[in-house]
């Protein structure tokens, strides 16, 4: 299968990961940014290939894992109400609020439906005309744009029963924000293909120029990780620091334009909490106030009031990359997929989720690995 097959060969793997080993005379923390990312190198063993001094990090590109728990309850409160028909993709439904889900709010009677598209909800609404429908909206600059064609499409048929619960969040203030940290232990990032398919890498090469760190942008297969870590080497190795599109069947340098046009036409930037990190500056989008009548939290009115995540969860140190997901004393155990304590062991993207469904319990060094690069 062409752009899949091509990158999944185990030979050029090898061939990379000597080259890597090769090259490198130090330790280095690379951190990949996209939850896809993380994803490829837990299902293909991607670490158990690479010499022990490099150390890959887990970063917060799941935007099912970063959406506050405030959020969640807003979404619960708003599925309580009789009018309302909620919906949202499967991942979300799962999240723990501070008190329940939206699945528990389903159990319990509330309209909570899954969809694969907005336009699946935008149908919906022009279906029960006599009900609110409301599409919680999650996502990053990669799934931004469809939900706000679908604002912009309710806005030209005069749909006044949709709207959009929004939890949209941008990429490079959150990496910022790690970079800028204290703690942080990040030396270069592998940066996230698919919402440089949408924004371009402008914005990554102000963050690499300013704090003088390589980005390779990747795409999502096993070669795409391997030669964005072998990129990362030899720009660390060479004391270079500079954007590198390494995913250029995809990426192009300014981005798709018809899309960052209508972001801008319907969202605003704002400031944004994510789940674990913290408030970061300008890392959201709100709706604008030309769209304000599909913006659900204006029209429900409800107050957010920031809410801590459950106590025992380490998530935000795992987005960071201070942890991994087996130095949380619940991982694999009162937090499974089936029982998850944070929003990491939901989403297929969530870091803790990957390290259990790829059987990673224990350091690299201990562990027998998880599944390999096949040839195909
Ligand atoms: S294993 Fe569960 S409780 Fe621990 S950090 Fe991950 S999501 Fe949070």
């Amino acid at each position: 299968m062409k752009y899949v097959n091509e990158f999944r060969q185990l030979e050029i793997a090898q061939r990379l990961a000597e080259k890597i080993s090769r090259a490198t005379t130090k330790p280095w923390k690379i951190m990949e940014v996209c939850g896809g990312q993380t994803h490829t190198i837990l299902q293909y063993g991607i670490e158990d290939l690479l010499p022990d001094s490099i150390e890959l990090l887990h970063g917060p590109g799941c935007p099912v894992c970063v959406t506050p728990v405030e959020l969640i309850d807003t979404a619960v409160a708003i599925a309580k109400r009789s009018e309302v028909i909620l919906c949202s993709y499967g991942d979300m439904l799962r999240v723990p609020g501070s008190e329940c889900d939206l699945l528990s709010a389903r159990a319990a009677g509330a309209d909570v439906r899954t969809v694969y598209s907005p336009l699946d909800a935008l149908a919906i609404a022009q279906k029960y005309h006599d009900r609110k429908v409301v599409f919680f909206a999650v996502g990053f600059e990669t799934t931004a744009p469809a939900n706000a064609m679908a604002a912009r499409q309710a806005k030209r048929l005069g749909l006044s029963n949709f709207s959009l619960l929004c939890s949209h969040v941008a990429v490079p203030p959150v990496m910022e924000s790690i970079l800028g940290s204290p703690d942080n232990l990040i030396q270069a990032f592998i940066g996230p293909g698919h919402v440089c398919c949408i924004t371009g890498v402008e914005e990554y090469e102000l963050l690499s120029e300013k704090y003088n760190i390589p980005i390779v942008i990747a795409g999502f297969e096993p070669l795409d990780i391997m030669n964005a870590v072998w990129q990362c080497v030899r720009q660390l190795e060479s004391g270079q620091a500079c954007v590198q599109n390494e995913y250029s069947r995809a990426v192009k340098r300014k981005g798709n334009a018809p899309a960052m046009s209508i972001l801008s036409e319907v969202f605003a930037i704002s400031d944004k909490n994510w789940r674990g990190l913290g408030v970061v500056p300008a890392s959201g989008f709100r709706m604008n106030d030309g769209y304000a009548e599909f913006d659900a939290e204006r029209i429900f009115g409800l107050s957010r009031q920031t809410v801590q995540d459950s106590s025992v969860c380490i998530s935000g140190q795992i987005l960071k990359g201070l942890k991994k997901p087996y130095e949380c004393p619940e991982f694999g155990r009162q937090c499974t997929p089936e029982t998850p304590l944070g929003a990491t062991m939901v989403s297929s993207e969530g870091t803790c989720a990957n390290y259990y469904k790829f059987g990673k319990f224990q350091p690299k060094k201990l562990c027998d690995g998880a599944a390999e690069i096949t040839s195909v």
